[in-house]
């Protein structure tokens, strides 16, 4: 090993080890969520429906139960969404559904009025309704969207209930939040964007979790968006280091789904997942074909992107990607 390796290394180990406790990231952890949110009790989740909010509702009790306070007074922030007509039982073409909202304040006096946001969307396409984007003929079956995205909801929870261990060992705010209405076309992030419950420009960055439960063998973890804050590309690629990942670093490729209404807004994102599959969209996207073992070494990867940007020395500004 060369001189420069080792300065590397033990650097990494100063600098990353004494941020990652991580203990409770566990795929017991991250599979506890999951069996709830892609359970067939929830019929897949379509807004308006009773298993839509059965969903908000847990993630609301687990925010509470993982220390996270309301922002503004309330977890749930409420939005109207027209829909297409579609084969939920659903009479109206506007239905109400909410964006849960949890936040855990910074330790730093000036920095903790800047804000990172963390987010996975909790809706799925129901009995079938057809998503944005997909090419598939609808079937009238419970489509349990476990990779889409009870993934990145369970990903979302694990991530938030160590976070609220450290008790404020981070300087800037974190804000976590699911989202509704992302198979509409992202209508509860654009929602969010619309209606911030902090001020538009504390808002620094944005952290996206869309599909990350179905790591493949070559343990590849995909990330648009890296070049969108400073240092942002050298950050992602060197936490991947003993991470047991491969994380495939794009400056760009800002992708498809919440991230884009933030990205819109000239906010710094970075969208995560770990690629597409074949039932992508259709009934058979369901909890047998989850990596939980996976799942949480990309829990791990991310809950350390995010402490690490929390605690980022350099200011966060936006740099746009073509
Ligand atoms: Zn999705």
């Amino acid at each position: 090993m060369d001189i420069r390796k080792i300065v590397l290394l033990t650097v990494l180990f100063f600098v990353i080890k004494p941020l990652s406790a991580q203990e409770g990231i566990t795929a017991r952890q991250f599979f506890t969520y999951e069996k709830f949110l892609a359970s067939d009790q929830l019929e897949g989740r379509f807004p308006g429906t009773d298993g839509n909010n059965k969903a908000a509702a847990y993630i609301k009790k687990q925010f509470k139960k993982s220390n996270l306070k309301p922002l503004n007074g309330s977890y749930f922030q409420q939005f109207k969404l027209s829909i297409k007509p579609n084969v939920n039982s659903i009479q109206s073409d506007t239905v109400e559904t909410n964006n849960v909202i949890g936040y855990l304040e910074g330790s730093d006096p000036i920095l903790k009025s800047e804000f990172i946001v963390i987010g996975a969307h909790y809706d799925h396409l129901g009995w079938g309704g057809k998503g944005t984007g997909s090419k598939k003929k609808d079937t009238f079956a419970i489509h349990n969207g476990a990779d889409d995205n009870a993934s990145g909801f369970s990903a979302l929870l694990t991530i938030a209930k160590e976070m609220g261990k450290r008790k404020s060992t981070f300087k800037r705010s974190i804000v976590f939040v699911s989202f509704s209405g992302e198979e509409e076309g992202l209508e509860g992030s654009k929602y969010f964007t619309e209606h911030f419950p902090v001020a538009d420009s504390s808002v620094k960055l944005m952290i996206n979790m869309d599909m990350v439960g179905r790591l493949n063998a070559e343990k590849q973890i995909y990330m648009g968006g890296a070049g969108t804050f400073p240092g942002g590309e050298v950050l992602m690629k060197k936490l991947g280091v003993g991470s047991g990942l491969s994380p495939v670093v794009n400056a760009g490729s800002i992708g498809g789904s919440d991230h884009v209404s933030f990205y819109k807004k000239n906010i710094s994102v970075i969208g995560l997942h770990t690629g597409g599959n074949p039932q992508y969209h259709t009934p058979e996207d369901d909890i047998e074909l989850i990596n939980k073992e996976g799942a949480a070494l990309v829990c791990k990867y991310i809950y350390n992107t995010l402490l690490q940007i929390a605690n980022y020395e350099q200011p966060l500004y936006f740099i746009k990607q073509d």
